[in-house]
């Protein structure tokens, strides 16, 4: 098999018809190694011609693909499944050198990926449909999910493998084509596992990508033949791709940003919590929609929590994502290094007590990589930038509440719902806490409470615009239209013309 991935090409070009397809050379984007903080390559930038190309080929693939049996589909996602298993290193060490997360994390991303890929391979017993024999006059009533056509995708930076396969072996498995348009910031991911879904056995054009900027999103979001757009960003462009699609008839779900709480409550075991907040709080940098960046001190608790944190947080290993024993790597570009550190200073001078200053950090043989060390603030309010916004970087919050009630009301009046955590040993409060909190994600004890793939994955309120949460049933909902079917056979008798509404 000719697929030899110990580093990218130094062009990220196009995938369509199970081909990489060069874009047509008017634009490009620099690519970056964040930890050495250069360019390591360019990714082609697509035009409308190159989407319309993309389009088209999905559209010839996908009538086809949908005729396959489901149990056939499922086949090329189990042999996809091994392939992942095959070449989780080379993604994941793909992962780290664009993103700049720590390789143990990446390979963690890989297989969260996977695991949807799996869940997909159940897509026969998924797509089961319901039936009545006999609803009256001989008539039989069922109903069934039928794929949608060609569905598109656009990504985010923070998850380049895991993020697309939270959408496109589901959409695949329901018989529909996909479109990935992967982030131009780590582009290099999608074009392997684009070589794995060939390898699989994936009939050319059932999945394509275009690698791109703004330009090829609207061209997706504006084409006829696309019929459902499935996007994870930020909030400002998911807002936009939600409004857009829409006005293009199109179904879309938009995942957006979040500033995700962690509540502990006095009676929490201070050293889990603390360990809990480190990891989820630093761990890839703060890069992740599901990071927390707000930990909501309840009570008397709040001295002991900050000492601990900080602790540990001092002695954290910031380094290249693939040095071994690295804890954080550097965060993605050079803007959002500069980005963060705006919101470090914004938060000294809105008066917040700064605990630990990831500003300045160097490291050594690495002196040009973006990092930024991890950054805690104490005595944070609502109406401090650092509070309302969401900074994705390695910066944590304390914001001090008196009680268990004001903790929810806090997180409740949020403009994010994304994920939240509450840190108690006390059910009753850990119940009370699950049922009134106004954020689509959960955790008891539990800092980082992504659902596994057979559950369904979406945030409230501004972190996500449409009906739908992504993979589990919900994905398989989004890319299948319900159908009803009711037959007679002619030998079941006739009652002659009815001019009535039937009833039975
Ligand atoms: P982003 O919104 O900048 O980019 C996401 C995608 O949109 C990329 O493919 C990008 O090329 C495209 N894009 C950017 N600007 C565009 C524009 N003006 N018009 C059309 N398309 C555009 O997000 P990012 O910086 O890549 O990722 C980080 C963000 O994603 C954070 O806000 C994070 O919370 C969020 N995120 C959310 C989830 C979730 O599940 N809710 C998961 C991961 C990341």
């Amino acid at each position: 098999m000719g697929i030899h991935w110990t580093t990218a090409p130094a062009r990220v070009s196009h995938w369509i018809d199970n081909e990489i397809h060069q874009g047509g050379g008017e634009g490009s984007s620099p690519v970056f190694d964040p930890a050495l903080g250069r360019v390591a390559r360019a990714v082609d930038l697509a035009t409308q011609a190159e989407v319309d190309a993309a389009v088209a080929s999905a559209v010839r693939a996908q009538a086809s693909w949908a005729e396959h049996a489901p149990q056939r589909r499922a086949r090329v996602l189990f042999r996809m499944k091994a392939l992942v298993e095959q070449y989780a290193d080379d993604l994941a060490r793909l992962i780290t050198r664009e993103h700049g997360k720590t390789f143990p994390d990446a390979q963690g991303e890989v297989q969260r990926g996977l695991e949807v890929i799996e869940f997909a391979c159940g897509i026969p017993q998924l797509l089961k449909g319901q039936h009545s024999a006999e609803v009256g006059g001989g008539i039989a009533n069922w109903s069934q999910r039928m794929p949608i056509g060609v569905a598109a995708g656009i990504t985010p930076f923070n998850f380049p493998f895991m993020v697309p396969m939270w959408m496109a072996p589901v959409a695949i498995a329901c018989g529909n084509a996909f479109i990935l348009k992967p982030s131009e910031r780590d582009p290099s991911p999608s074009l392997l596992t684009a070589e794995l879904f060939r390898e699989a056995g994936l009939p050319a054009g059932v999945f394509n990508v275009v690698q791109g900027d703004r330009t090829a999103v609207d061209a997706l979001l504006a084409h006829p033949d696309v019929a459902a757009v499935s996007f994870v960003g930020s909030t400002p462009i998911a807002r936009h791709i939600h409004e857009t699609a829409a006005r293009h008839g199109k179904r879309v779900q938009a995942l957006g940003g979040a500033k995700n709480h962690m509540v502990v409550m006095p009676d929490a075991d201070l050293d889990q919590a603390a360990d809990g907040l480190i990891g989820a709080a630093y761990g890839s940098a703060g890069e992740r929609c599901m990071a927390i960046s707000v930990a909501v001190a309840v009570g008397s608790i709040a001295d002991e929590l900050v000492a601990r944190v900080k602790a540990r947080a001092q002695v954290l290993r910031v380094d290249d994502g693939e040095a071994p024993g690295a804890d954080m790597g550097p965060v993605v570009t050079a803007e959002a290094k500069a980005r963060i550190e705006a919101y470090i200073a914004a938060g000294v001078e809105a008066g917040a007590e700064l605990v630990l200053d990831g500003r300045g950090l160097t490291v050594p043989g690495r002196e040009h990589g973006f990092f930024v060390g991890p950054t805690l603030f104490d005595h944070v309010c609502p109406g401090m930038k650092i509070y309302d916004e969401e900074i994705f970087g390695p910066v944590l919050c304390v914001v001090r509440v008196p009680t268990f009630a004001d903790a929810v009301a806090l997180i409740n009046a949020h403009a994010f719902g994304n994920g939240v955590a509450c840190y108690t040993r006390d059910g009753r409060t850990a119940q009370a806490f699950a049922n009134r909190i106004q954020v689509g994600m959960v955790g008891i004890n539990v800092p980082i409470p992504v659902p596994m793939a057979w559950h369904s994955f979406g945030g409230w309120k501004q972190s996500l615009f449409g009906d739908h949460h992504a993979y589990g049933e919900e994905g398989v909902r989004f890319y299948t239209r319900y159908k009803s079917i009711m037959q007679r056979w002619p030998d079941s008798g006739s009652k002659g013309p009815e001019f009535v509404m039937p009833v039975n």
